[in-house]
């Protein structure tokens, strides 16, 4: 089996379509150099040997140091230079690359080749003494950290303090005699924490370095990443080894990042930063506030520095050839990497770029009317769980702000939380419920899990393609970046801006899109939800078979369902109904009752309150379907739990405080989940369906004869494991159903169904479609029960059973499609052989779940539900799962 692959220099064994087996960033360098852009020539060694190393318990397979030594050859080829040649050293760059791009996640070591020796032959054959020296001292730095995993605080320390000591302020001022004496510093460092000397052989540094990054991606943050992301941990990295070039050679050297349209507006405009004479890392890691590639964005920052279209005219109008040559070739926009060494321009990566949900939707919907892509295509290229941020509200225009400070709009939205200072705090504050801003001078890959308990992101530090940017981006958050008049002090957890302090715990304001931060909280608007939103959505339902439906029991829920699109309501839950304030004493004197005269008489009470709620929602969603479930949850849910709240709930039942106590003690039970709920307590209290029955009839008479337009209720039986229990049920509400249109003199078309939510509902489907007109795979509980796990108390393991692979996503927010899943398409199956044609829906959270929704269209459900803000989400996945 062969591992290592060359690039550049002519060659390319290679292309964009190999990512599985080169990573995202060997594969696309492969494919750039050959379509002749400049790529320094390099190789990359496959992901399999990841896989391999650690098979082998960390170690490499002896055929690999053949392989690797015939690509160096090739680099030293197309270079004319040798790697460890004392008069002129080939250096090279080792970096990490994963299938999917984890920023920041893995290591990278560049300048590897040097030693004692090499490093004259550097300054010799650049005529840069000062050059060698630094990329000496910058690369014992890097390998000291990413391959010894030594403390990179004390390399730091000995840095600034070289600088102090002759009155410094900044690396650049550093002569190559001072670089030398911090190279010699930092060789005694190695040995004294590392116990042996740096490592002069360059093969032995190169075998380090490939072993670090195979290394890295079994690190703890690469691990959190992979979870938070979806990352299968045994798809493994490449290790890409390529020849140095060199931002850091003088005015004429840069290194840059950039997009090929704006990442978070999606507006079609070259965007990136660079810095002059500076290496790769400096521009990412933010160590630096970069330099605006255009020179439109600088002026409209108003910043002062030339952009790169001003410093260096010709390399620029050179990169923006290039950047068209990628657009047209990826069809995409592209995230990019590149150095400029001595006025000559190198690519050193390529990739679709990450975006915000906006610039996702304005790029596909752009691109597909340039007429680069296809609609389908377009369609294709939203993630719907993206449009998640978009879909919630913005900062109210109008709202007063009380502005501390401004930074850099680096992921839109607003987020409004309490100021931590740390990313363990975020996350344990958010645990606890509390929204919280994560506070960072700058951010690094150990703050992911912070950044993602955070509801918001604020650094003092740091560009539009820093770390914080990136990865906010990635992850939806707002974040602004990059405000350098805040000053935070992580230690004492206080950030003092303008002569104001924000202490842990204050609550402050982010405004993404503009980079405002502000004192204490802003009011907030909904979304606007045309333009871009509106066409793409006008394509993905022409291309839809799925219909989509919204769970929903407000008539405010059913409003901004149908303002999303929503096709009809495909669960009505209505105990949500009778927890409302005016009417829970009713239901609290139904549950204490004593016999069935009492519960009809506190029902009674119940019945125009209930009639009340489903006109509203049948004049919201008229003409459209509507699926009410009659009551579900187990009777004593509705009682008090608390036991200060006794004496007040029996005066206002009119029972003595211990009937209510003895009650309560009664409806206990052991496992309520599995208990005396669902179509159990239609069984055993009929009167209870009946009723609301009743008032859904009454309210569909209702409706009907003021609009004209009738609503279809679909009054579905929830818990349903026999037909026997739905015949039951259904009778009940048939008999309802024509009392009602006896007394009206007039009737609607109705439909009794069932939620299939019971492994033995599934099973018995045939028989039960004989009385069943729908059924709605209600797969919260379908999962419970399936997998016999409790629904409420699945959170304390299930972490752990996804990070070790027994499910591949939590199965109560994606469909365990093997298994849950079957039991749906026995089940539809079974239903359509008994009654064709009859009709099917999802009403659990997977609903609204992509993944979820794609294994709905291959079974063919007729519809699914989901919550109203993910209505759109669905309705788009759908058409997805039709291309
Ligand atoms: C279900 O079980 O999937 C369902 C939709 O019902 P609920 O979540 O109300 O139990
Ligand atoms: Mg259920």
């Amino acid at each position: 089996e062969q591992y290592v692959y060359r690039f550049g220099g002519g060659v390319s064994e290679g292309k964009a379509g190999d990512k599985n087996r080169l990573g995202g960033k060997g594969a696309n360098l492969a494919e750039m150099a050959s379509i002749g852009l400049p790529v320094p020539p390099g190789f990359t060694i496959s992901t399999a040997m990841c896989a391999r190393y650690y098979e082998e318990g960390e170690r490499f397979p002896d055929s690999l140091r053949a392989e690797v030594a015939a690509g160096i050859a090739h680099i030293e080829g197309v270079t004319g230079r040798r790697f460890g040649d004392a008069a002129d050293p080939l250096l090279v760059s080792v970096r990490s690359g994963a299938r999917v791009s984890m920023p920041g996640m893995m290591d990278t070591v560049l300048n590897l080749g040097l030693n004692d020796a090499t490093v004259e032959g550097l300054a010799a054959a650049s005529g840069d003494a000062r050059f060698a020296w630094d990329s000496y001292r910058r690369f014992i730095q890097m390998y000291a950290d990413v391959v010894l995993e030594l403390d990179h605080g004390a390399f730091e320390e000995a840095l600034e303090i070289a600088k102090e000591d002759r009155g410094y302020t900044l690396d650049t001022e550093l002569s190559a005699d001072d670089l030398r004496g911090l190279v010699a510093e930092y060789k005694q460092l190695v040995e004294q924490l590392w116990g042996r000397a740096f490592p002069q052989d360059v093969h032995d540094q190169l075998w380090g370095a490939v072993g670090a990054v195979f290394g890295s991606w079994q690190s703890d943050r690469a691990k959190v990443y992979r979870r938070l992301n979806h990352i299968p941990g045994d798809w493994g990295t490449a290790v890409n080894v390529q020849a140095m070039v060199f931002g850091n050679m003088g005015d004429t050297s840069a290194t840059g990042v950039a997009f090929t349209r704006d990442p978070s507006t999606g507006e079609r405009a070259y965007y990136g930063e660079f810095l002059i004479n500076a290496q790769g890392e400096d521009v990412v890691a933010g160590i630096r506030t970069p330099q605006y590639l255009t020179r439109a964005a600088r002026e409209r920052a108003g910043a002062k520095p030339l952009s790169m279209e001003e410093a260096l005219p010709a390399v620029y109008a050179e990169l923006a050839r290039v950047f068209d040559t990628l657009e047209t070739h990826y069809r995409d926009m592209q995230d990019i990497e590149f150095t400029v060494q001595q006025g000559v321009l190198w690519m050193l990566q390529t990739r679709s770029g990450k975006r915000t949900a906006k610039a996702a939707l304005k790029i596909a919907v752009d691109m597909a009317e340039e007429g680069l892509i296809t609609r389908e295509e377009a369609i294709a290229r939203v993630d719907p769980s993206a449009l998640d941020q978009l879909l919630h509200p913005t900062l109210d225009p109008a709202a007063a702000r009380d502005v501390l400070t401004k930074g850099l709009p680096a992921s839109p939205g607003a987020a409004s939380g309490a100021a931590v200072f740390d990313a363990d705090t975020a996350e344990r504050w958010a645990a606890d419920g509390r929204a919280v801003i994560l506070l960072r001078t700058e951010t690094s890959p150990e703050d992911i899990h912070g950044m993602h308990a955070a509801k918001g992101i604020l650094t003092a530090r740091g560009g539009m393609t820093s770390h914080a940017a990136v990865v906010a981006r990635g992850m939806g958050r707002p974040c602004v970046s990059g405000a350098g008049a805040l000053s935070i002090d992580a230690r004492a957890k206080v950030a003092r801006v303008g002569g104001r302090e924000l202490r842990e715990g204050d609550v402050l304001t982010i405004d993404g899109a503009t980079g405002e931060v502000m004192a204490g909280e802003v009011a907030t608007i909904q979304p606007e939800l045309a333009g871009d939103f509106g066409t793409l959505m006008e394509w993905a339902d022409t291309v839809r078979r799925l219909k989509v439906r919204a769970n929903a029991e407000t008539p405010a829920d059913c409003r901004t369902a149908r303002d999303f699109g929503a096709e009809g309501v495909g669960l009505c839950r209505t105990e949500h109904m009778f927890f409302e304030s005016d009417r829970i004493t009713a239901v609290r004197q139904m549950i204490l009752a004593s016999d069935e005269r009492g519960r009809r008489a506190a029902l009674d009470k119940l019945l125009p309150a209930q009639r009340a709620d489903f006109t509203a929602i049948f004049q919201v969603m008229a003409g459209l379907p509507v699926t009410v479930r009659l009551l579900d949850p187990p009777l004593h849910e509705f009682l008090p739990h608390e036991e200060k709240e006794f004496a007040e709930v029996a005066q206002a039942a009119g029972v003595a405080v211990d009937v209510l106590r003895r009650r309560a003690a009664e409806l206990h039970e052991f496992n309520p989940m599995l208990g005396h709920r669902g179509c159990r307590l239609g069984v055993t209290y009929p009167e209870i369906y009946e009723t609301q029955a009743h008032a859904i009839f009454e309210a569909a008479l209702d409706v009907a004869e003021k609009s004209g337009e009738a609503p279809i209720p679909e009054v579905m039986i929830p818990l349903v494991a026999t037909k026997r229990e739905l015949d039951l049920m259904k009778a009940v509400v048939d008999r309802a159903a024509e009392a009602v249109f006896a007394e009206r003199g007039r009737r609607v078309e109705y439909l009794v169904g069932t939620m299939i939510e019971l492994p033995r509902a599934a099973l018995k489907a045939g028989e039960i479609a004989e009385s069943g007109e729908f059924f709605s795979f209600g797969t919260n509980d379908l999962t419970q029960t399936t997998l016999g796990v409790s629904r409420d108390d699945a959170a304390r393991f299930l972490g752990a059973y996804v990070e070790q692979g027994i499910y591949a996503r939590d199965p109560f927010v994606s469909l365990d499609v093997e298994g849950v899943g079957e039991l749906v398409a026995l089940a539809a199956e079974r239903g359509r052989a008994t009654r064709p044609g009859i009709k099917l829906g999802i009403c659990g959270e997977h609903g609204g779940d992509p993944a979820s929704i794609a294994f709905c269209e291959q079974v063919g459900l007729d519809y699914v539900s989901a919550s109203p803000y993910r209505v759109p989400i669905a309705r788009l996945a759908a058409a997805q799962a039709a291309l």
